[in-house]
């Protein structure tokens, strides 16, 4: 059984639809609040979940309700959670606006996440090394994600590190990277690239600096990936946009379903193409991801 772990995020995701961004100092009037259960690290572990890996996710949440909805909603997923830990801070919180033209603007107050330090991921390194990839992101603190990634890479656990948001990593956590992947303005940022750069080129400077696959993710119109052997695009589908929140995640709970499984990356990332097609159809981010025979039969 392909077998994925996930040390990172978990949030309440509270969304409100605007008719469109507010201004500085502007007050607008926007639907219903609607709570889902999110964070970069639980999106990724329901997505992979529902894409068929065994799964686990190794994370920190408060002592509160929103901390018993991510609880739930993973379980509901099929994840395993006996590597959810309470602390003494709020569940993480991330306040979302969404416009009619389905894009997202996002806030994350961090709390509980930032109580996945050092001591914690490696007091846990049995639970989250038993798995055939790890996903971080980095919503989890940088030193915690350099850390559990070499020990991850020590332990032979293939390591996908999803560079989100936008943070600079050490060459040592690059050179296990298999793959990194990252949306456009993920990498811009990372390369300091002034925005004329062709997305192959992008690839080619993420593996130059030593990652052993790379993956960019281009929204509607799909994803770039390259290893060793050359890099190509995979398109995306055409589809009616709703919500494209959590999206990214999706295409990466997907992904590291696939590759766990033994798929080579394009074949993982036309799976991930899929699988996050079908999730910006649907409002919210968990709540949107398809089980894998939705996509099987979506695809057939
Ligand atoms: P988000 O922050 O919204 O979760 P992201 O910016 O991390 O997403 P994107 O590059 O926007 O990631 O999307 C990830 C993948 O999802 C894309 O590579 C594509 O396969 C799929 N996708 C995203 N938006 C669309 C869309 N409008 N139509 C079809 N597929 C889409």
């Amino acid at each position: 059984m392909n077998r994925v772990a996930v040390l990172g995020s978990a949030n309440a995701d509270l969304v409100v639809e605007v008719p469109r961004r507010p201004a500085g100092g502007e007050t607008l009037l926007g639907s219903d609040l609607h709570v889902f259960a999110g964070g970069k690290g639980a999106n990724q572990a329901a997505a992979a979940a529902r894409s068929g890996a065994s799964t686990s996710f190794h994370a920190c949440v408060g002592r509160d309700e929103n901390g018993e909805v991510v609880r739930s909603r993973l379980v509901e997923a099929g994840v395993a959670v006996e590597g959810i830990v309470t602390v003494d801070r709020p569940t993480g919180t991330a306040l979302i606006l969404v416009t009619p033209d389905g894009e997202n603007s996002i806030v994350v107050s961090p709390g509980a996440n930032q109580a996945l330090d050092v001591g914690h991921a490696e007091a846990t390194a049995d639970q989250w090394s038993n798995a055939d990839v790890l996903v971080l992101n980095l919503e989890t603190p940088r030193e915690t994600v350099e850390r559990v990634a070499a020990m991850a890479a020590e332990r032979g656990v293939r390591v996908l590190l999803n560079a989100a948001p936008a943070e600079q990593v050490s060459s040592v956590t690059l050179a296990v990277c298999d793959p990194l992947v990252v949306n456009e303005h993920e990498a811009r940022a990372l390369l300091e690239d002034d925005g004329n750069s062709s997305f192959a080129r992008l690839a080619e400077r993420f593996l130059d600096l030593g990652v052993r696959s790379v993956v960019i993710t281009l929204g509607a119109a799909g994803a770039l990936y390259g290893d060793r052997n050359g890099i190509d695009t995979v398109p995306s589908f055409r589809v009616p946009v709703v919500d494209t929140t959590g999206a990214g995640d999706a295409f990466v709970g997907a992904t590291a379903c696939e590759l766990a499984a033994g798929t080579p990356l394009r074949d993982a990332v036309a799976f991930a193409s899929a699988v996050a097609a079908l999730s910006v159809q649907r409002m919210g981010a968990q709540s949107s991801y398809p089980d894998r025979r939705q996509v099987e039969a979506w695809l057939a």
